[in-house]
């Protein structure tokens, strides 16, 4: 029996009507004798709800004790999902992460997750059960309950179908695909039919919130076809697959905001070998995901490096710096919070000039000021100030022609 995984995230079941119709997609599955696997989010915003309910009495909470309140909220949605596919005639059974031995790590609030007992699902599929499991969720060796980061119910699913040994993993969600830019932040951006995982991976850990980055490095690892499709309308949505040829000679196929972030300068640090490694250390010690980093020789005795993080690593990134600022002799740390990073992504970079002109081209032209610029083989990245985010964001769209079908462009 072909087994298929379909996700439906927050809005997708925010309410019993929409878990009802969510369940109805299974069913229809179900009939045409496919095995369903069902992974689901917490309902509608309790996510953010509980993280509030959180800060309000405690505003460090301990990460361990998040894990345990977050993870409760898709623990909810399953058992509801399954009792509405009771009342609609069909045997359903839930299970929360630590049931099916989701094991993970032991890093709190963003766990990556280690290995899968597939073998209770296989035995519910055959006793021809619809099998619900809860997204976003595991537990480490202590039986600890961990989550995976906000919006990782998408790795949850993609880890669960390779799991399984399914090809396809459908991604239910209230856009019907994925989008030349967030939609929201760019209203013009036009939905794509495929994206390749590498430009796809790129978009997603540069901000396009649509799909959860780890999702996509086990949908490639593992060969898992990703179909990002609406839960409301029966519309074909995008396909995350391995890379096609470039027919229509795409160079960039996508652009993406990203909120949230700070940038940290060491300046002035001591030009001698090994004082990059000690910083970095430090940093992976305090369990802070680094990026962007740039290095400068500033004469043959003074360096400075600056780098990007996550806005919530922020007090684990600063005490990290102090800490290590007078061991590389640095003569002062700055932080930045108001910043935001606009990239481009495209596999067609790779084999084309000119992208770095046109783009840094679009943001003088829209009067926007560039802090830093950092780059990979298909993406272009440069750091702004936040509130001129939006406005470098529209620039570069239209500089790229991503209000246009791919067919239709110049670029
Ligand atoms: P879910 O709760 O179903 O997981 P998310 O809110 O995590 O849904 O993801 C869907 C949202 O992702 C959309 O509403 C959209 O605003 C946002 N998004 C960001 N970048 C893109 C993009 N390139 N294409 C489509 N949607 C995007
Ligand atoms: N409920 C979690 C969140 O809001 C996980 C997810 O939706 O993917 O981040
Ligand atoms: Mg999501």
């Amino acid at each position: 029996m072909a087994i298929v995984v379909q996700k439906y995230g927050g809005t997708s079941v925010a309410d019993a009507e929409k878990i009802r119709r969510a369940a109805r997609r299974v069913i229809e599955t179900v009939k045409k004798g496919q095995g369903v696997v069902v992974v689901a989010s917490a309902r509608g915003k309790q996510t953010d709800q509980l993280v509030a309910d959180a800060l309000e009495l405690n505003p460090n909470p301990p990460k361990r004790e998040m894990d345990q309140l977050l993870s409760t909220g898709e623990q909810q949605t399953v058992s509801l999902f399954a009792m509405a596919l009771h009342g609609m005639g069909y045997d359903a059974i839930s299970f929360t992460g630590g049931q099916i031995r989701m094991l993970t790590d032991s890093v709190h609030t963003k766990a990556r997750i280690k290995s899968i007992d597939a073998d209770r699902i296989h035995r519910q599929l055959d006793d021809k059960k619809i099998v619900i499991v809860a997204g976003f969720q595991g537990v480490d060796e202590h039986e600890n309950i961990t989550t995976l980061g906000r919006g990782g119910s998408d790795t949850t699913a993609v880890a669960l179908a390779a799991a399984l040994g399914a090809r396809l993993c459908e991604i239910y969600t209230d856009v019907d695909g994925i989008y030349t830019a967030d939609p929201r932040a760019f209203e013009r951006a036009v939905k794509m039919d495929r994206i390749s995982y590498d430009e796809m991976l790129e978009m997603a850990s540069l901000g396009a919130g649509v799909m959860h980055p780890r999702a996509i490095e086990f949908g490639k690892k593992y060969d898992v076809t990703i179909a990002v499709r609406s839960s409301s309308q029966d519309t074909e949505g995008t396909l995350i697959t391995h890379e096609v040829p470039q027919m229509e000679g795409v160079v960039v196929s996508g652009a993406t905001i990203q909120r949230d972030m700070a940038k940290i300068g060491l300046v002035g640090v001591d030009n001698i070998p090994g004082n990059a490694a000690k910083i970095f250390a430090h940093l992976a010690k305090a369990k802070v995901v680094v990026n962007d980093i740039i290095q400068t020789e500033i004469s043959s005795e003074k360096a400075n490096l600056s780098f990007m993080i996550a806005i919530s690593d922020l007090d684990a990134a600063k005490e990290a710096a102090e800490q290590i600022k007078s061991e590389v002799n640095c003569q002062s740390i700055f932080v930045r919070e108001d910043i935001a990073e606009v990239s481009v992504v495209g596999v067609g970079m790779r084999s084309h000039y000119g992208v770095a002109e046109k783009m840094f081209g679009a943001l003088a032209e829209a009067k926007v000021n560039i802090d830093s610029i950092t780059t990979s083989e298909i993406r272009i990245s440069c750091a702004v100030d936040e509130d001129q985010a939006k406005r470098a964001l529209e620039a570069v769209c239209v500089a790229f022609e991503l209000d246009k079908p791919a067919k239709m462009r110049e670029q």
